[in-house]
């Protein structure tokens, strides 16, 4: 059954997912969304006894209908490989009553890397399908994760060039060093003197930029992007749901069909979108639900129904959910408007102009299966604290917002469901955050001798990721104003 991709903001534009692969984001500023969510064809029991090579080939055979078997195994093979830390890609660790999927065992520790790591093949394939001969180039707006993710992924990959601009005040030193040092002629980091949104919304208006597309296409480029928008990161995403219930029943933590509940530590709604869209599927999920830090704006949004972007942006110990315009939730919209692009299109109309919409009640119904949390600071460094001290589990700053959510859940819903925790990054990443919460004493420490210390305290190895940076040299260490952010990809690219 072929899929085709349509805008959530115009039922007429239909392409197919290497096309939807290929631009990123729809020409009317719409995202790309799926003509249906198709069911899985294998038996969750088959799934059970299946690598997670496996498990991703029968996820994306169903939604890249236009790529070949042969692609897409070549394009999970080269990503899904030795890039990883261990061979199962995704682990479940189960700590304190609840399953930790760990999304962090790639190249740049965070779960970033789950997508990341194919969309490079994915898009360079779905070129040659399309008979793409400009040079296409990644631009992308992070928050941190995505753009080392990102780098990491296009660096020296023939036929592409990526830029990433990430907030400069706005991510971890970790995080920072891991970009800055980045290798690879056909990459640029850009640091902005604005937050996250700005830069999405920078990136934004780029691509939507029919002037600058002209240029990009008379001197033999064209833009795409990375950005958890790219239909090409969220199907990869999915596959990590339907392997963690295949994992579970392996493990004979289930029995085949029982439901089980999912956290996710949420920012651009990219990562819980996967699990809604597993669920779909038919992989048994009762309740998704989405965690925020201090930016709530989207357990308002569960609660009341209403949309407003309009608040105080807060830097908080999550960077990489600092976000009050969550990209994705436009295609949750989409699908509960009952997939009505007119509709959706008002909603997002009204977003843009006064940063607040309202759904109407028959929407908010089909919202059942979310639930909202939000975990405070502080409820976040005792979430970390306790659970090291209670298990000696140590995680990061962002998995720990989801395992608070889950623990206020659990006590206000009496709800024993098996639950799994999306674990999103290393605690590697966020060292400072993650072991001050666990002893004010470490705060007196340099970055790299918080690294040793973890090590010790978790006695868990640490991440080549960490050690390629200690001593790298910094590559990148250009910083412009938002408005700037378009003459830095011209400089870039060589282009008046
Ligand atoms: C990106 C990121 C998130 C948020 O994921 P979304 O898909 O944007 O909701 C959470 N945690 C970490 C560590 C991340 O890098």
């Amino acid at each position: 059954m072929a899929i085709y991709y349509s805008s959530t903001r115009n039922a007429d534009i239909k392409v197919s997912a290497s096309q939807a692969i290929l631009k990123g984001l729809a020409d009317d500023g719409g995202l790309f969304v799926p003509s249906e969510i198709p069911a899985l064809d294998v038996d969750v029991k088959e799934l059970a006894s299946m690598s997670y090579q496996e498990v991703a080939y029968e996820v994306l055979k169903l939604f890249l209908t236009d790529y070949t078997e042969e692609e897409l195994k070549q394009c999970i093979n080269h990503a899904y490989d030795s890039k990883f830390d261990t061979e199962e890609i995704a682990p479940l660790v189960q700590a304190d009553g609840a399953y930790y999927l760990e999304l962090f065992h790639g190249a740049t520790i965070a779960f970033k890397d789950m997508a990341l790591s194919i969309l490079p093949h994915l898009l360079t394939t779905a070129a040659k399908k399309n008979n793409v001969t400009n040079e296409i180039v990644i631009l992308t707006a992070t928050s941190g994760d995505t753009g080392k993710a990102a780098l990491a992924g296009f660096a020296d990959v023939e036929g592409t060039r990526i830029v990433v601009f990430y907030p400069k005040n706005g991510v971890s030193p970790i995080q920072e060093k891991q970009m800055v040092t980045q290798k690879g002629a056909n990459t640029c980091v850009v640091g902005i003197k604005g937050n996250f949104d700005q830069a999405q919304t920078g990136v934004k208006q780029m691509f939507n930029d029919t002037a600058f597309a002209k240029l990009m296409n008379d001197n033999g480029f064209q833009f795409s992007s990375a950005n958890s928008i790219n239909i090409g990161r969220l199907v990869p995403q999915i596959a990590y749901y339907v392997y963690a219930y295949a994992k579970l029943l392996d493990n004979d933590q289930i029995s085949a069909g029982e439901q089980i509940n999912v956290v996710v530590p949420t920012g651009n709604f990219g990562n819980i979108l996967a699990a809604y869209y597993a669920k779909n599927m038919g992989i048994p999920i009762d309740k998704l639900i989405c965690a925020s830090n201090e930016n709530k704006v989207l357990y308002d949004f569960f609660a009341t129904g209403t949309y407003d972007k309009n608040r105080e942006f807060v830097l908080t110990s999550s960077p990489s959910m600092d976000i009050l315009i969550s990209s994705n939730l436009e295609r949750l919209i989409y699908h509960i408007t009952g997939n009505d692009a007119k509709k959706n299109a008002e909603l997002m109309n009204e977003l843009n102009t006064t940063g607040v919409y309202k759904i109407t009640p028959d929407m908010k119904e089909k919202l059942a299966d979310f639930v909202g949390g939000y975990s405070s600071e502080a409820d976040t460094a005792d979430t970390i604290k306790n659970l090291y001290e209670k298990t000696g589990y140590i995680i990061d700053t962002h998995t720990a917002v989801a395992s608070g959510v889950y623990r206020s859940y659990v006590k206000q819903s009496d709800d024993t469901k098996k639950t799994v925790i999306a674990s999103t990054a290393s605690p590697y990443k966020f060292t400072r955050s993650v072991m001050n919460a666990i002893d004010k004493k470490y705060d007196a420490m340099g970055d790299f001798e918080l690294v040793d210390e973890l090590c010790k305290l978790g006695n868990v190895e640490i991440p080549q990721a960490i050690e390629d940076i200690r001593s790298a040299k910094i590559l990148h260490d250009r910083v412009c104003e938002v408005n700037e952010m378009p003459q830095a990809v011209k400089d870039f690219l060589g282009l008046k």
